[in-house]
């Protein structure tokens, strides 16, 4: 374990550390990095290291571009991969501006913020994500969307060809210290699943950016490409990112009451209560691509209505059955293209809203939510997710809870991303149109 700057020293010198990556996350949620060779190391880790801001995504601000890296020595490690040059490690940093102050625009400081707020209440968010994502062929070094193998849930070989690969994912995560609790193939074809113990939000934060990356290194040095793109296939299955949230409190899971009715707490249902409320604004964060859009429909087991229950696959919100220590809450709209920090810190401030203003959840509900008409949709006053980019960002815009999470800086320029995203879209002729229309009009 390493805790300190002292730590990180001793582990550079057994390990033969030659290149440390300094890593941090832009408000789109992409991993950047800047190598230091580890004659640096000393410096980086008593005063940080300078870069120029201003051409990082969501960063800009001219006039504030020089801004310095700060490594959080717990998250060293060694890369596994890639020693022919010598060992790499990496360290993920905070970022500050010169005179000191944290950098509004960090995503990992705008979740420290929000965690913050939930300690004062006394509370620890614990997240466990499933992160799902697909194997594509490459030809001539370009990445298709020409599955690498025609496995469907659960299957094995034969038909999953990439029980290697995803073995080769998970030792690599297993020896940056990830839990890794199971992994499969998925529903469509090439997609696949690997689960990773719950932690702390930003711990777990931190463990998605590298899980991403690891994915893509490994699936890379396998000839494949992997993608994290929510949608890449129209008619199946997308790729989500469930993350199951508890609280803790005073080192007991907060949402277990062995007394009350489903064995959940009061705290665990005004928690659903406030995801419910501020789930349209949220979902702006949660999927922030006009693909992400692609997936929340009808019939690929991903969530459309806004609704809660108790084991029941098709709500956006559902109770897993374990209980105890294991009480959590899943929620079903985020995928993996969004940045897991602002996601957590999005649902964690609309949950704390949720207990402290004691927003009933209302009914949870128990039938197959797909099945019913649009008249029993909207006699049980059942809402749908908004159903593009555009229309998040307009709930986003007007949510002063998210705002307030967020920071301006952060709302500011989610927001100018979204509309940047909708607006090229919008003006894009699509194959599809082309197709439909040429003929006939
Ligand atoms: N891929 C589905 C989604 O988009 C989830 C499928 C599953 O895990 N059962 O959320
Ligand atoms: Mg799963
Ligand atoms: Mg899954
Ligand atoms: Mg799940």
């Amino acid at each position: 374990n390493i805790n300190t700057k002292e730590d990180v020293l001793k582990a550079i010198e057994a390990n033969n550390v030659k290149f440390i990556r300094l890593q941090f996350t832009d408000i789109q949620g992409v991993v950047k990095d800047v190598e230091i060779p580890v004659t640096q190391v000393e410096k980086a880790l008593s005063a940080g290291i300078s870069f120029d801001g201003s051409s990082i995504e969501g960063f800009v601000r001219i006039n504030e571009s020089d801004m310095v890296l700060k490594p959080d020595v717990s998250s060293f490690a060694i890369l596994p991969w890639n020693q022919s040059k010598g060992v790499v490690a990496r360290v993920v940093c905070d970022i500050y501006l010169p005179d000191g102050t944290p950098f509004a625009g960090d995503p990992r400081f705008v979740l420290k913020k929000v965690m913050k707020e939930a300690e004062d209440m006394g509370f620890t968010l614990n997240v466990g994500p499933e992160l799902e994502f697909f194997l594509f062929e490459k030809e001539n070094g370009k990445a298709t969307t020409v599955p690498h193998d025609y496995g469907r849930y659960f299957e094995f070989a034969p038909a999953d060809l990439a029980e290697d690969i995803r073995r080769d994912i998970v030792l690599t995560l297993m020896e940056l210290g990830f839990d890794i609790e199971a992994s499969h193939h998925e529903v469509a074809f090439g997609q696949h699943e690997i689960d990773f113990k719950y932690g702390d939000a930003l711990a777990t934060a931190d463990n998605v950016m590298t899980f991403k990356y690891v994915t893509r290194t490994i699936a890379k040095l396998n000839g494949l490409h992997a993608t994290f793109m929510p949608k890449p296939i129209f008619g199946e299955n997308g790729s989500g990112m469930h993350v199951n949230l508890s609280l803790s409190k005073n080192g007991e899971n907060a949402f277990y009451d062995q007394d009350a009715d489903m064995q959940i707490s009061d705290e665990a249902r005004y928690f659903i209560g406030g995801l419910l409320k501020h789930v349209k604004a949220i979902t702006a964060i949660c999927n922030p691509l006009v693909n992400s859009y692609k997936r929340l429909v009808p019939g690929y087991e991903a969530p459309v209505y806004i609704a809660w229950s108790g084991a029941n696959r098709s709500s956006l919100i559902r109770i897993p059955a374990a209980r105890g220590k294991g009480t959590r809450v899943e929620l079903r709209s985020p995928d993996p293209s969004c940045n897991p920090y602002l996601t957590f810190a999005a649902v964690l401030a609309a949950g704390l809203d949720g207990i402290r203003n004691k927003i009933d959840p209302g009914e949870s509900r128990e039938e197959n939510i797909f099945e019913l008409s649009d008249k029993g949709l909207s006699d049980l006053g059942i809402e749908t997710l908004p159903p593009t980019l555009k229309d998040s960002a307009n709930y986003l815009a007007e949510n002063d809870l998210l705002r307030e999470a967020l920071g301006e800086h952060v709302h500011k320029n989610v927001l100018r991303l979204a509309r940047a995203d909708w607006d090229a879209y919008r003006i894009q002729v699509h194959d599809w149109e082309v197709e439909r229309y040429l003929n006939t009009i």
